[in-house]
Protein backbone atom coordinates (compact mmCIF):
# COMPACT_ATOMS: atom_id res chain seq x y z
CA UNK A 1 0.00 0.00 0.00
CA UNK A 2 1.32 3.30 -0.63
CA UNK A 3 2.02 6.30 1.61
CA UNK A 4 0.19 9.44 1.15
CA UNK A 5 2.35 12.83 1.41
CA UNK A 6 -0.03 15.70 2.51
CA UNK A 7 0.53 19.28 1.68
CA UNK A 8 1.74 20.37 4.62
CA UNK A 9 4.65 17.32 4.46
CA UNK A 10 5.65 18.18 1.26
CA UNK A 11 5.47 21.48 1.80
CA UNK A 12 2.82 23.01 -0.42
CA UNK A 13 2.28 26.78 -0.98
CA UNK A 14 -1.79 27.71 -0.20
CA UNK A 15 -3.63 28.06 -3.18
CA UNK A 16 -4.54 31.67 -4.64
CA UNK A 17 -7.91 30.20 -5.21
CA UNK A 18 -10.19 27.03 -5.39
CA UNK A 19 -13.59 25.84 -7.46
CA UNK A 20 -15.41 22.82 -5.96
CA UNK A 21 -17.86 23.30 -8.86
CA UNK A 22 -17.06 19.79 -10.49
CA UNK A 23 -19.03 16.75 -11.13
CA UNK A 24 -16.66 13.87 -11.23
CA UNK A 25 -19.16 11.11 -11.16
CA UNK A 26 -19.56 11.81 -14.71
CA UNK A 27 -16.06 11.38 -15.79
CA UNK A 28 -13.09 9.34 -13.75
CA UNK A 29 -9.38 10.07 -13.29
CA UNK A 30 -7.16 11.21 -16.25
CA UNK A 31 -3.37 9.96 -15.67
CA UNK A 32 -1.05 12.06 -16.55
CA UNK A 33 2.79 11.86 -16.69
CA UNK A 34 5.48 14.81 -16.18
CA UNK A 35 6.72 15.22 -19.87
CA UNK A 36 9.53 14.17 -22.66
CA UNK A 37 12.40 13.87 -20.61
CA UNK A 38 13.62 11.22 -17.66
CA UNK A 39 12.85 13.12 -14.45
CA UNK A 40 11.94 10.47 -11.86
CA UNK A 41 14.67 10.84 -8.58
CA UNK A 42 16.72 8.23 -7.80
CA UNK A 43 16.11 8.85 -4.39
CA UNK A 44 12.90 9.42 -2.57
CA UNK A 45 14.28 12.64 -0.38
CA UNK A 46 14.36 14.50 -3.38
CA UNK A 47 10.71 14.27 -4.64
CA UNK A 48 8.96 16.44 -2.15
CA UNK A 49 11.71 19.40 -3.95
CA UNK A 50 10.20 18.17 -7.51
CA UNK A 51 6.62 18.57 -6.67
CA UNK A 52 7.55 22.17 -4.93
CA UNK A 53 9.11 22.80 -7.97
CA UNK A 54 5.83 21.85 -10.17
CA UNK A 55 3.73 23.55 -7.77
CA UNK A 56 6.18 26.77 -8.19
CA UNK A 57 6.08 26.54 -12.23
CA UNK A 58 1.78 25.88 -11.95
CA UNK A 59 1.68 28.89 -9.58
CA UNK A 60 4.28 31.46 -10.93
CA UNK A 61 4.40 30.44 -14.21
CA UNK A 62 1.61 29.48 -15.65
CA UNK A 63 -0.25 32.06 -13.10
CA UNK A 64 -2.64 29.10 -12.11
CA UNK A 65 -4.38 29.13 -8.90
CA UNK A 66 -2.19 25.89 -7.37
CA UNK A 67 -0.44 23.09 -8.45
CA UNK A 68 -2.85 21.40 -11.34
CA UNK A 69 -3.06 18.23 -10.32
CA UNK A 70 -5.48 16.55 -8.03
CA UNK A 71 -2.58 13.86 -6.62
CA UNK A 72 1.25 13.20 -8.07
CA UNK A 73 2.72 9.68 -7.66
CA UNK A 74 6.34 8.77 -7.61
CA UNK A 75 8.43 5.78 -8.05
CA UNK A 76 9.25 5.08 -4.79
CA UNK A 77 5.48 4.23 -4.01
CA UNK A 78 3.91 7.43 -2.41
CA UNK A 79 1.02 9.60 -3.47
CA UNK A 80 1.75 13.55 -2.83
CA UNK A 81 -1.78 15.06 -2.47
CA UNK A 82 -2.56 17.58 -5.14
CA UNK A 83 -5.29 19.78 -5.00
CA UNK A 84 -7.17 16.73 -3.36
CA UNK A 85 -10.82 15.47 -3.10
CA UNK A 86 -13.69 17.88 -4.48
CA UNK A 87 -11.45 20.47 -5.84
CA UNK A 88 -11.25 21.22 -9.74
CA UNK A 89 -8.23 20.41 -11.27
CA UNK A 90 -6.93 22.55 -13.71
CA UNK A 91 -4.64 19.40 -15.87
CA UNK A 92 -6.85 17.98 -17.82
CA UNK A 93 -7.03 20.38 -20.72
CA UNK A 94 -10.64 21.08 -21.66
CA UNK A 95 -13.21 22.75 -19.25
CA UNK A 96 -15.55 19.73 -19.75
CA UNK A 97 -12.38 17.49 -18.72
CA UNK A 98 -11.80 19.62 -15.68
CA UNK A 99 -15.29 19.51 -14.68
CA UNK A 100 -16.01 16.23 -14.73
CA UNK A 101 -12.30 14.14 -14.32
CA UNK A 102 -9.86 14.63 -11.48
CA UNK A 103 -6.59 14.41 -12.20
CA UNK A 104 -3.07 12.17 -11.17
CA UNK A 105 0.58 12.80 -12.41
CA UNK A 106 3.31 10.05 -12.65
CA UNK A 107 6.92 12.13 -11.44
CA UNK A 108 8.25 10.28 -14.77
CA UNK A 109 8.78 11.34 -18.13
CA UNK A 110 11.12 10.40 -21.41
CA UNK A 111 10.72 8.99 -25.04
CA UNK A 112 9.26 6.67 -25.88
CA UNK A 113 12.91 4.30 -26.24
CA UNK A 114 14.54 6.15 -23.18
CA UNK A 115 11.70 6.24 -20.51
CA UNK A 116 11.93 6.08 -16.63
CA UNK A 117 11.05 2.74 -15.03
CA UNK A 118 7.75 2.18 -14.10
CA UNK A 119 7.96 0.37 -11.26
CA UNK A 120 5.48 -1.54 -9.23
CA UNK A 121 5.67 1.16 -5.95
CA UNK A 122 4.63 3.47 -9.22
CA UNK A 123 1.57 1.52 -10.22
CA UNK A 124 0.54 0.74 -6.73
CA UNK A 125 0.71 4.85 -5.97
CA UNK A 126 -1.62 5.47 -8.70
CA UNK A 127 -3.93 2.14 -7.04
CA UNK A 128 -4.35 3.90 -4.33
CA UNK A 129 -4.44 7.86 -5.37
CA UNK A 130 -7.66 6.34 -7.29
CA UNK A 131 -8.96 4.67 -4.72
CA UNK A 132 -9.22 7.58 -3.08
CA UNK A 133 -10.34 9.84 -5.50
CA UNK A 134 -13.26 7.37 -5.58
CA UNK A 135 -13.71 7.11 -1.86
CA UNK A 136 -13.58 10.68 -0.92
CA UNK A 137 -13.77 12.07 -3.94
CA UNK A 138 -16.73 10.77 -6.12
CA UNK A 139 -15.28 9.55 -8.96
CA UNK A 140 -16.71 7.62 -11.20
CA UNK A 141 -15.13 4.22 -11.95
CA UNK A 142 -13.62 5.47 -15.40
CA UNK A 143 -9.76 5.26 -15.78
CA UNK A 144 -7.93 7.27 -18.96
CA UNK A 145 -4.88 9.22 -19.99
CA UNK A 146 -4.57 12.55 -21.09
CA UNK A 147 -4.64 11.82 -24.67
CA UNK A 148 -8.16 10.65 -24.45
CA UNK A 149 -9.11 14.43 -23.82
CA UNK A 150 -7.34 15.95 -26.27
CA UNK A 151 -3.89 15.46 -28.77
CA UNK A 152 -1.13 14.97 -26.95
CA UNK A 153 1.61 12.18 -26.27
CA UNK A 154 0.76 12.43 -22.49
CA UNK A 155 1.03 10.40 -20.55
CA UNK A 156 3.64 8.51 -22.51
CA UNK A 157 5.06 5.08 -21.40
CA UNK A 158 2.05 5.18 -18.76
CA UNK A 159 -0.66 4.93 -21.10
CA UNK A 160 -0.06 1.05 -21.46
CA UNK A 161 -0.87 0.58 -18.17
CA UNK A 162 -3.74 3.06 -18.80
CA UNK A 163 -5.02 0.33 -20.88
CA UNK A 164 -4.03 -2.91 -19.46
CA UNK A 165 -5.98 -2.49 -16.30
CA UNK A 166 -3.37 -1.78 -14.50
CA UNK A 167 -4.52 1.39 -12.17
CA UNK A 168 -7.93 -0.52 -11.18
CA UNK A 169 -7.65 -0.49 -7.21
CA UNK A 170 -7.89 -4.21 -5.98
CA UNK A 171 -11.71 -5.40 -5.55
CA UNK A 172 -12.81 -4.18 -9.09
CA UNK A 173 -13.29 -6.54 -12.19
CA UNK A 174 -12.30 -4.25 -15.37
CA UNK A 175 -13.03 -5.32 -18.96
CA UNK A 176 -10.85 -4.08 -22.09
CA UNK A 177 -13.24 -3.30 -24.53
CA UNK A 178 -12.31 -5.22 -27.92
CA UNK A 179 -13.36 -4.52 -32.00
CA UNK A 180 -17.33 -5.35 -32.28
CA UNK A 181 -18.25 -4.78 -28.68
CA UNK A 182 -20.82 -2.98 -27.19
CA UNK A 183 -22.11 -2.05 -23.47
CA UNK A 184 -24.73 -4.50 -24.08
CA UNK A 185 -22.93 -7.31 -25.35
CA UNK A 186 -20.30 -6.75 -22.50
CA UNK A 187 -23.45 -6.61 -20.11
CA UNK A 188 -24.46 -9.73 -21.24
CA UNK A 189 -20.96 -12.18 -20.95
CA UNK A 190 -20.75 -11.04 -17.44
CA UNK A 191 -24.15 -11.12 -16.74
CA UNK A 192 -24.93 -7.63 -15.67
CA UNK A 193 -27.55 -4.55 -16.94
CA UNK A 194 -25.61 -2.84 -19.32
CA UNK A 195 -26.99 0.11 -17.98
CA UNK A 196 -24.94 -0.73 -14.72
CA UNK A 197 -21.67 -0.54 -16.61
CA UNK A 198 -22.71 2.69 -18.27
CA UNK A 199 -23.22 4.05 -14.77
CA UNK A 200 -20.13 2.65 -13.37
CA UNK A 201 -17.71 3.72 -16.09
CA UNK A 202 -19.47 7.23 -16.39
CA UNK A 203 -20.39 6.67 -19.65
CA UNK A 204 -23.69 8.48 -21.09
CA UNK A 205 -25.60 8.80 -24.28
CA UNK A 206 -24.80 8.07 -26.88
CA UNK A 207 -23.38 5.44 -24.92
CA UNK A 208 -20.10 5.46 -26.75
CA UNK A 209 -16.97 2.99 -25.90
CA UNK A 210 -14.10 2.53 -27.68
CA UNK A 211 -11.44 -0.42 -28.46
CA UNK A 212 -8.72 -0.60 -25.95
CA UNK A 213 -11.25 1.24 -23.22
CA UNK A 214 -11.24 -0.75 -19.89
CA UNK A 215 -14.13 -0.99 -18.28
CA UNK A 216 -14.92 -1.38 -14.48
CA UNK A 217 -17.63 -4.08 -14.33
CA UNK A 218 -20.28 -3.24 -11.84
CA UNK A 219 -21.23 -6.47 -9.23
CA UNK A 220 -24.17 -6.19 -10.45
ZN1 LIG B 1 -0.98 15.40 -19.15
ZN1 LIG C 1 9.65 9.40 -4.34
Amino acid sequence: MAVFVTRAQWGARQPTGRSTQITPERGGVTIHHVGGSRIARASHSDCAAQVRGIQRQHMDGNGWADIAYSHLTCVHGYVFEGRGEGVRTAANGTNTANQNWYAVCGLVGGSSSSYDTITANLLDAFRTAIARLRSQGGAARAINGHRNQLATECPGNLYRYVQDGSLEPPGGRTHTVREGETLYSIGRRYGVPWQRIAEANGITSPYTIFVGQVLVIPDS
